[in-house]
């Protein structure tokens, strides 16, 4: 049996990873996509001590290295249920069932959608949520973007480098990301925002040919793109965990600095749970933190027996 199964392998999962190997226990990941989590699709992260600027896609692809050098295992599978019986976790996946004797949960966040109708249809068709990902099928092109923090600043600079134009939606007057990623994005002649907008229809059949939105005034207006970036925040998606952990109103899982859950034997690390700063340092202290005790757990199990 393996000693601890983690659920995503981000910056937290590997983390806890490179933690519980570290202290001889046998690992194995669970990823439902691919491997790093949000910050493979960072174009570029400025901000993690010791590191001056290194693509996200990188960063996830050294710690990737880091741990599968030390025996860590991973398979491509979307955890859907976690049950624990006696001491023992079994852990369901859409292909399989594993069982451990500890588990963390590391499983992040998702995209927050705008809720308009045919935004999932457009999806692959005009609309994207990763600037990284998909920019690049619109280089030449004058594309939209909705957001106003970190992500949405980031998005437009990358995009300001390949399209003429990137037409940026905010819904108030103001940006709530880094002064540095601000400063950058106010010294680009081709980022045109539209402040104190909401963006209230999507125009097209199959494909998105633009965007209605609503301006300060309350006017309805009508801006022709063939993409639009949606970068407005993101959500914890953890129904599928709520008969062992407690969640928040907003759905994150309820743990402090310990990242113990209500279930012994069971933490959590990372973006999904219940803090203030969700950041690739903060999820790597998390994902620590968890390893740790992880690790603890399953040796005081050896000690009780
Ligand atoms: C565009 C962008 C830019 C960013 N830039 C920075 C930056 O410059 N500096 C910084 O510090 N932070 C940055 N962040 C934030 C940072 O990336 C996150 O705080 C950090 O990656 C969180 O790591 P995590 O491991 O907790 O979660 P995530 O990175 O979200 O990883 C969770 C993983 O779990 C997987 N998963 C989820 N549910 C399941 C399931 N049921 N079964 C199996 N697998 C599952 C997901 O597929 C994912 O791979 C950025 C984020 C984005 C989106």
């Amino acid at each position: 049996m393996i000693d601890i199964i983690i659920v995503g392998a981000g910056a937290a999962g590997m983390t806890a990873a490179l933690y519980a190997l570290r202290s001889g226990k046998s690992v194995l990941l669970l990823e439902q996509e691919t491997i790093g989590g949000q910050v493979a699709i960072s174009p570029r992260v400025e901000n993690f001590p010791s590191l001056k600027q290194i693509k996200g896609s990188e960063f996830a692809n050294n710690l990737f290295e880091q741990i599968t050098a030390l025996g860590a295992e991973l398979e491509l599978e979307k955890v859907i249920e976690i049950k624990k019986d006696g001491e023992i976790f079994t852990v369901v996946t859409d292909y399989n069932t594993h069982q451990a004797k500890a588990v963390i949960i590391a499983a992040g966040v998702k995209h927050k959608h705008l809720g308009l109708p045919k935004e999932t249809d457009f999806v692959g068709h005009g609309v994207s949520y990763c600037a990284v990902c998909d920019g690049a099928f619109f280089k030449g092109k004058e594309v939209a973007l909705v957001g106003d923090a970190n992500s949405a600043l980031q998005y437009s600079l990358l995009l300001s480098n390949y399209c003429p134009k990137v037409h940026m939606f905010t819904l108030f007057d103001k940006f709530f990301g880094d002064e540095s990623l601000v400063k950058a994005l106010k010294s680009k002649e081709n980022i045109i925002v539209y402040p104190d907008t909401q963006i209230v229809g999507l125009i097209g059949e199959n494909e998105l040919e633009g965007i209605t939105y609503k301006n300060k005034n309350g006017e309805i207006c009508e801006h022709r793109t063939e993409a639009l970036f949606i970068a407005i925040g993101q959500l914890p998606d953890n129904k599928s965990f709520v008969n062992l952990v407690d969640l928040d109103k907003e759905g994150y899982i309820i743990a402090g600095e310990d990242c113990a859950t209500k279930t012994q034997g069971l933490y959590v690390a990372g973006d999904c749970r219940t803090k203030k700063i969700r950041q690739l340092t903060t999820a790597s202290s998390d994902g620590a933190i968890a390893g740790l005790a992880a690790c603890a757990y399953i040796t005081n199990l050896g000690i009780q027996k």
